[in-house]
């Protein structure tokens, strides 16, 4: 029951990086704005993932907003690849800085948010009985916040501690002298389980797919350095934006093929020592498209595990087979040496599967380990899991999870037929979650800043993708992620790691670049694709 029908312009629903944003944007405008989080404080992903060695895997110059030249000169990131606290004090001082807390409830979660068809406007509905009502509500709720729940059978008899890496206690875990059991070997579990094994007195890793990883080579920023890239930073940050992946390096222009095998083992060599996400990727231009050219990449990758990691049954286990980049590439620090810890087990689950969590540990088909601690770092339901969390009612009565239910359907990522005046950041159909999402976010924000501004100075104020302009992009997006080798991996990227989700490629894969180009377009086209009307229906633009 409604204690309060408070009216806003506009909700938006989440304080990570992208509602924060959002919020500065909404307040420029001169829009009475709310952002509504269920956490306790601003920071999203950030604020959650507080689990030992959790860090970026995107360098910190770029990771980090660009729209406040100011903001940029007086935050100084002290390493590459900034950790969990510093980025989420960076996130806390941007709240601060731009005085946004007064306009966030936190400790709320919208539960439900419905549109009402005769005001084209949305009544949100928050765990604490109250509801505001908008005219515009952006979905700021993140592609990586609806943390998997265990799928495994005795999952609540374990008597021992238990721990998602999603959900990690704010005053951290001690592990010294405990018997720690891993489950999830994805960027998550990469990065935890380095730091985990230098506490435990036992660790064991329950791999179920091995993951390729990069080095990070990770390293401190010298204040000087980080002024010079800062003095530059606004060419810097156009390549990124430019880049296929929000990153400001440049794209390879070789296929793997083109280049004799010394030339070709020299770039990737090259790539490994300069470490980072892209090491492999960016060596050669066919690397998602081509198999062979995947395969001699994956063949190096393998190698390194080879070389790295002392037991050859043990390396074997680590050794990926899926393409590689098809899965989200891991970035870690010492992740392979661990396994050369006499404390440190790897335990192949393709060759003994978990038959249950008991109450002492975890019982394989060969034995049962002992543990005093779980660690879950088995991901997210990603993508669609936060916004289907929410009860999303559109026109005509129908809810986002019946029009999703073969799986997410949008324009441009930003809009969803049959639900006027939502606006999602970074959602399925666009590249947010391949790329550098600081990058995307900042461009989908602004896109929606400049649509609402287009509505407020046209004296319009409902906006809603048309069927046509979705099934359209829906048809593109699929068709460029078909000329890829990305699909085919039981990815996050298709829903496969949560049973039961429909097995769609969600991500736009052209990059960054080409995408924002076409937003940009559809924009200057009079908002093609969208039908823009006022509360009497009035100045279409199909
Ligand atoms: P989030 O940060 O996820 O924020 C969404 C917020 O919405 C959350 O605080 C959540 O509590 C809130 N919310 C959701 N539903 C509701 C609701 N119903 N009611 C109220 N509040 C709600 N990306 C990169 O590009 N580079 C990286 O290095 C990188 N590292 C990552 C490391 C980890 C551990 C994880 C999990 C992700 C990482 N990502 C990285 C992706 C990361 O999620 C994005 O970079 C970015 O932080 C997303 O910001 P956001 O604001 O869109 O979403
Ligand atoms: P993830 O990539 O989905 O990995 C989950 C892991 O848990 C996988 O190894 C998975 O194995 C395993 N798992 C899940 N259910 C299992 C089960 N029932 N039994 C055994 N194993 C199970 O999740 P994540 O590691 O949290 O990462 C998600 C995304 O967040 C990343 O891809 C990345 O985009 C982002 N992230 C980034 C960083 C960073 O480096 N900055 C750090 C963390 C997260 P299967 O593969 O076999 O399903």
């Amino acid at each position: 029951m409604s204690t309060e029908d408070a009216e806003v312009d506009a909700v938006v629903v989440g304080a990570g990086f992208s509602g924060l944003y959002m919020l500065v944007r909404l307040r420029e405008l001169g829009l009475r704005a709310v952002v509504v989080e269920r956490g306790d404080d601003v920071g999203g992903t950030w604020y959650w993932n507080r689990y030992p060695g959790a860090r970026c895997d995107i360098e910190s110059l770029d990771y980090c907003y660009s729209f406040s030249p100011d903001l940029l000169r007086e935050w100084v990131w002290s390493e590459r690849y900034a950790t969990q606290p510093e980025i989420l004090r960076y996130l806390n001082h941007v709240a601060d800085r731009f005085d946004l807390r007064r306009d966030i409830r936190f400790s709320t979660r919208v539960e439900a948010a419905r549109f009402d068809e005769q005001n084209s406007t949305w009544t949100v509905s928050m765990s604490d009985g109250t509801s505001l009502r908008a005219r515009f509500c952006v979905m700021a709720v993140g592609n990586l916040s609806e943390p998997k729940r265990p799928d495994i059978p005795g999952f609540t008899s374990f008597a021992g501690e238990t721990y998602h890496t999603a959900l990690w206690p704010r005053e951290g875990v001690d592990f010294t002298g405990k018997r720690v059991g891993v489950i999830g070997t994805g960027s998550s579990g990469i990065q935890a389980i380095p730091r985990i094994a230098e506490q435990a007195e036992a660790l064991f890793v329950f791999q179920r797919t091995p993951n390729y990883s990069m080095p990070a080579r990770n390293t401190p920023l010298e204040p000087g350095y980080v002024a010079d890239v800062v003095a530059g930073y606004e060419g810097r940050r156009r390549m990124a934006r430019e880049s296929d992946a929000g990153v400001p390096f440049p794209a390879a222009q070789q296929a793997t093929f083109e280049v004799s095998d010394e030339e070709r083992e020299r770039r990737y060599e090259e790539g490994w020592a300069r470490g980072g996400i892209n090491s492999l990727s960016y060596a050669f231009n066919d690397f998602f498209t081509d198999e062979e050219a995947n395969q001699a990449a994956q063949e190096f990758a393998r190698r390194k595990i080879s070389e790295i990691v002392r037991d050859p049954e043990t390396a074997a286990s680590l050794s990926p087979a899926h393409h590689i980049g098809t899965k989200r590439t891991c970035v870690d620090t010492d992740y392979f040496q661990t396994y050369n810890r006499d404390n440190v087990t790897l335990v192949d689950l393709r060759k003994q599967p978990i038959e249950a969590i008991t109450e002492g540990g975890i019982r394989t088909r060969d034995r049962d380990y002992s543990l005093d601690c779980l660690v879950f770092a088995v991901g997210f339901d990603a993508m669609t899991g936060a916004l289907r969390a929410i009860d999303i009612t559109g026109c005509g009565g129908r809810t986002l999870t019946e029009a999703w239910e073969e799986g997410p359907r949008t324009y441009l990522g930003l809009a969803v037929a049959g639900f006027p005046n939502m606006f999602l950041v970074t959602g399925p159909g666009s590249p947010g979650v391949l790329s550098n999402m600081v990058v995307s976010i900042e461009q989908h924000v602004d896109w929606i800043a400049d649509c609402l501004r287009h509505l407020q100075e046209h004296g319009l104020d409902r906006i809603e993708a048309t069927e046509a302009g979705q099934d359209a992009w829906v048809a593109y997006v699929n068709g460029l992620a078909d000329a890829t080798l990305y699909p085919e991996a039981a990815s996050w990227y298709v829903g496969a790691n949560i049973p039961g989700k429909p097995r769609v490629f969600m991500p736009y894969v052209n990059g960054c670049g080409n995408y924002r180009r076409e937003c940009d377009e559809v924009a200057r086209n009079d908002y093609q694709g969208f039908t823009l009307t006022t509360a009497d229906r009035v100045g279409t633009s199909a």
